[in-house]
């Protein structure tokens, strides 16, 4: 009956995004505020807890809030059907942080007198003491889609996308391409049941088992480009549908990647920003990221020729958006043409943004070098990069900021600067770094600002988000109790009633039956519980 009941098309697809964000606090008195990161994320989940008496909830366009033990709040999007509603209602959820962010930094700021206090928001996966948090991809798949297919197939797409879809990072003073590739464990490409750290296959697919998985990826960069989201997510659902055709019989001979070593290949392609080194294969070939990725991207073309009649009108010309652009990007890759990524990749605007700093303060350094030359002593070539600091720091007034930061920390004021922008370019509350670069043609949105405001309160209308969401209004709307999880929505009871649940086993669906529509009948009819506050 179920079976009858879902109707996902061939290809069709429920995508999902939960985003785990990092916390801290600066600007305290050292003698007094003391506030840590978990005291914090408490204050940020204020409004929350006092509207639905928990740290865990759902919200107006179907996707989850909640806050696990520690300091990461987590956003999980309701259900899409396609990438572009999953990264709008992801934009969502940055945007409604942003707002939790700034109302604890006004609570706070009111509770300690101090007003230089800032509450920052990173969404990003690595915190200053070197702690990795996630950013989880979900997919829908088909059950008879086998898992060794989806390591064979599928994780050498998730180790080399990076290229195109990593935010960037410094570790150890050195740039990096990937903030996760560092965390991710090898695992060898076969058919055992051992922990599989890249794609995590546990069987919680939030619908009907005997249909779906829910392919739940962990090893992605959380991206503050929208396109950059758009296309690691599409290109995905591209790679997704082949495997699941290759299921079927086609052959799109995607296990030719097939990898003894994922986790080292993926950590040498971050360490490497020139993308020439090469990585050895099952088979012996010998292949760079770009080689590997010009593979997938050309065997999704081939993909969409062959179902060029069966696909949704919709879903193909997103495919085909993206296979344009998934091709332009590794031409511009291969050529080094960093400056036709910029508008869009996160590691290549943040290294430019490194890169430039950089210069500017050798080229500083050079000033001051042949200043110090002139004006001392003459004819000693070899002015070290050290005591060139040390000259301009006796020749320039005291206010420089950059030379207290560095008699500060010992570390020199490039490093700290690098640093601070490395952060700064992923704090969705004091959002500056974006910003600049926003101006300057750098990392442009998908969604306005309207949109995304938009997209706070409404579900998208073509999956069961639809209807836990609807529910979720009305029953706030009405002031009625509630509670919800992926696959069902339930008003709870009270003296006058009993409990009502209505399942949701379907992820596809999305139109009221007879049951639904008399449970919110109910709803509206009910007595009412204690009248909610609004969220934020
Ligand atoms: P946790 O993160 O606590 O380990 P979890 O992986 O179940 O648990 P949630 O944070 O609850 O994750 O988020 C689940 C995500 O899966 C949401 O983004 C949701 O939209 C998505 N999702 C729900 N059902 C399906 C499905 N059938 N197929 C694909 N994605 C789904
Ligand atoms: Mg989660
Ligand atoms: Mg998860």
């Amino acid at each position: 009956e179920l079976s009858n009941r879902a109707h996902g098309l061939p290809f069709e697809r429920i995508f999902g995004i939960e985003t785990e964000y990092g916390v801290s606090v600066t600007g305290q008195r050292p003698d007094s505020d003391m506030l840590d990161a978990s005291h914090v994320a408490s204050v940020i989940f204020e409004p929350i807890v006092s509207q639905s008496r928990s740290t865990n909830t759902y919200i107006e366009n179907g996707s989850r809030l909640y806050l696990d033990v520690g300091a990461h709040p987590e956003y999980a999007t309701a259900e899409a059907r396609t990438v572009t509603d999953a990264v709008r209602l992801d934009a969502a959820g940055e945007n409604l942080m942003a707002a939790l962010a700034h109302q604890a930094e006004r609570a706070l700021r009111e509770r300690t007198g101090n007003e230089k206090l800032r509450v920052h928001m990173y969404k990003n996966n690595t915190d200053s003491q070197g702690n990795s948090f996630g950013c989880h991809e979900n997919y829908l798949v088909r059950r008879h889609v086998r898992l060794n297919d989806l390591e064979q197939s599928f994780i050498p797409f998730l180790v080399t996308r990076q290229i195109f879809a990593g935010t960037g990072v410094i570790r150890a003073g050195q740039f990096q391409i990937s903030q996760r590739a560092d965390f991710l464990e090898d695992t060898i490409s076969s058919a055992t049941t051992r922990a599989r750290p890249m794609i995590n296959t546990r069987d919680e697919p939030h619908a009907d088992s005997r249909m779906y998985r829910r392919l739940h990826v962990i090893v992605g960069d959380s991206n503050r480009s929208q396109k950059a989201s758009w296309m690691k997510m599409m290109c995905a659902h591209l790679v997704l549908c082949m495997i699941e055709a290759q299921a079927r019989g086609e052959d799109y001979r995607l296990t030719r990647f097939a990898m003894q070593k994922p986790g080292e290949c993926a950590r040498s392609i971050s360490r490497d920003t020139s993308l020439s080194a090469q990585m050895t294969l099952i088979s012996g070939m010998q292949v760079t990221a770009i080689d590997i990725q010009q593979g997938y991207c050309d065997a999704a073309g081939r993909f969409i020729a062959r179902h060029y009649n069966d696909l949704a009108q919709d879903m193909r010309n997103d495919m085909i958006a993206c296979v344009e652009l998934w091709h332009q990007t590794l031409e511009s890759l291969r050529q080094g043409n960093f400056s036709e990524l910029s508008s869009w990749v996160d590691w290549v605007a943040k290294y430019q943004l490194i890169q430039s700093i950089k210069k500017r303060s050798e080229n500083t350094q050079k000033l001051n070098a042949n200043d110090a030359t002139q004006g001392t002593s003459e004819g000693d070539g070899e002015t070290s990069s050290t005591s060139s600091a040390n000259n301009s720091q006796v020749n320039k007034s005291q206010t420089d900021e950059s030379q207290t930061i560095k008699s500060q920390t010992g570390k020199s004021a490039v490093d700290a600067r690098i640093s601070q922008i490395d952060f700064a370019y992923h704090d969705i509350a004091h959002d500056d770094v974006i910003g600049a670069l926003q101006k300057n043609g750098k990392i442009t949105p998908i969604f306005t600002l309207t949109e995304i405001r938009a997209a706070r309160h409404n579900p998208p209308s073509d999956t069961r988000a639809w209807l836990r969401g609807n529910f979720i209004q009305q029953a706030r709307k009405n002031s009625v109790q509630w509670s919800a999880d992926w696959t069902s929505i339930t008003m709870l009871g009270n003296r006058e009633r009993q409990a009502m649940t209505v399942h949701l086993i379907d992820p596809f669906e999305h139109s009221p039956n007879e049951e639904y529509d008399e449970f919110m009948g109910e709803i509206l009819t009910s007595r009412k519980d204690d009248p909610m506050l609004p969220l934020i």
